[in-house]
């Protein structure tokens, strides 16, 4: 079985590399560089933010996803010899008097239903655990179990592996159009320079660039950009111990002492700048949430586009309208964390074995209620 991946973030790399394990012939075709859009820039937590507020059928995926995170990184780490940094640090949420959503017990019977363990901290301990914070803080919920991983250094291994097995990944090889055949089946791409390959199924993974090709092949998959900003900061490790998460800022302590701060969420189309506003609203909610931070280098500013969906979920399956395109696409703010079930699901699926978690809710061709919770956010003026 000959199969194309039309782009090469962690969905398409991670997807290429276990339909390759099941004997799939499998190109990976890349519009620019490899591994340099919205997977290179992530923040590398796995854990939603705010996972109560998305639907069951959502934790289930994340769960199914994080448990095969160990399986990945220690597969990685024998095969290639490479540390993906996933490290435990746990995700503490602080709680303030003035905050203007309480999730409190949202978290807690959220956390209770799906077996996620989360401690309710006093602001004393809160502060005993990470003496940076605010001493505003009236409580914290804090989830130990909490990984994070760091991006480049996934994206790394994962490239390697598919190199040492022989896929092919090819650089600067936009796909322009899809191939259809008398029936209409999808069977190929044309990329850019001509190309042509053929493929008895092609997987679109193209992150937030995926409406364009679906639009061309007559149907519609309603995958935005979604601009976020981070800002990075160099202190000495263990400056900060938890991930620290507030309303849409958090902080990501990296093992070397680098703490990220992000992210912005803009409905900007691909319009890419690091910008004074966004460094500045960043760095107050640092000012506000973890002054002890104060002193810290800043040391660089970088985005990436999530591709962003209208109710927060992403895309999965065959396309029924196209019988051969798949879809796995639309992971906007969590998609290294459901990197490892989108690959397995996907190459299983491709190669005809139907899943076992109930996917309907990912469906290409679901109703779609906009949610302005977890949805991409409405476009800026
Ligand atoms: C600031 C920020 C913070 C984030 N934090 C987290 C987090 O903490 N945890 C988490 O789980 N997720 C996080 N995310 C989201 C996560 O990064 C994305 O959901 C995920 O990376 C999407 O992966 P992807 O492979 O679909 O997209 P991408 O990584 O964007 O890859 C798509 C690739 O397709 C290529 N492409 C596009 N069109 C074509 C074409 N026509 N032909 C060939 N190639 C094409 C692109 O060039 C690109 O390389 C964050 C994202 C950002 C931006």
């Amino acid at each position: 079985m000959k199969v194309v991946v039309i782009g090469a973030g962690i969905i398409g790399l991670l997807t290429a590399l276990r339909l390759k394990q099941q004997g799939v012939d499998v190109t990976v075709l890349e519009k620019g560089k490899v591994a340099q859009e919205s997977s290179w820039a992530g923040a590398g937590i796995l854990c939603p933010i705010h996972p109560w507020l998305y639907p069951d059928s959502f934790t289930d995926l994340v769960n199914a996803s994080l448990d095969l995170y160990p399986e990945l990184q220690t597969e990685l780490e024998s095969e290639i010899g490479h540390d993906i940094q996933r490290i435990k640090s746990g995700l503490l949420i602080p709680c303030f008097a003035d905050d203007k959503v309480k999730h409190q017990e949202a978290a807690q019977v959220w956390s209770d239903k799906f077996g996620w363990d989360m401690q309710r901290l006093t602001a004393a301990q809160a502060v005993e655990k990470e003496p940076t914070l605010s001493a505003d803080v009236e409580e914290a919920l804090l989830w130990s179990n909490v990984h994070q991983v760091r991006n480049p250094e996934l994206l790394s291994a994962v490239l390697l592996y598919l190199y040492k097995l022989g896929v092919d990944v090819v650089e600067q090889s936009e796909v322009i159009r899809l191939i259809a055949d008398g029936q209409g089946h999808v069977c190929g791409v044309k990329a850019k320079q001509d190309k042509t390959y053929d493929a008895d199924a092609v997987l679109l993974a193209a992150g937030s660039w995926s409406a364009n090709l679906a639009e061309q092949s007559g149907f519609k998959l309603p995958v935005q950009p979604v601009k976020g900003q981070i800002v990075l900061l160099k202190t000495k490790p263990n400056t900060l111990k938890h991930i620290v998460k507030h309303d849409d800022a958090y902080f990501v302590p990296r093992k070397d002492g680098r703490i990220l701060i992000g992210a912005t969420m803009e409905n900007v189309g691909f319009e890419r700048s690091n910008t004074v506003e966004a460094l500045s609203e960043l760095l107050a909610a640092t000012q506000r949430l973890i002054p002890g931070l104060k002193d810290a280098e800043v040391e660089q500013q970088w985005m990436g586009f999530r591709p962003g969906s209208p109710d927060g979920l992403p895309f999965l399956g065959e396309v029924p309208s196209k019988k051969g395109l798949w879809v796995a696409t639309g992971h906007y703010r969590n998609g290294v964390a459901l990197a490892p079930v989108t690959a397995k699901v996907m190459a299983d699926w491709i190669c005809g074995v139907q899943p076992s978690l109930n996917m309907d809710a990912f469906a290409s061709d679901r109703p779609l209620h906009e949610s302005t919770s977890v949805g991409y956010p409405k476009a800026q003026s």
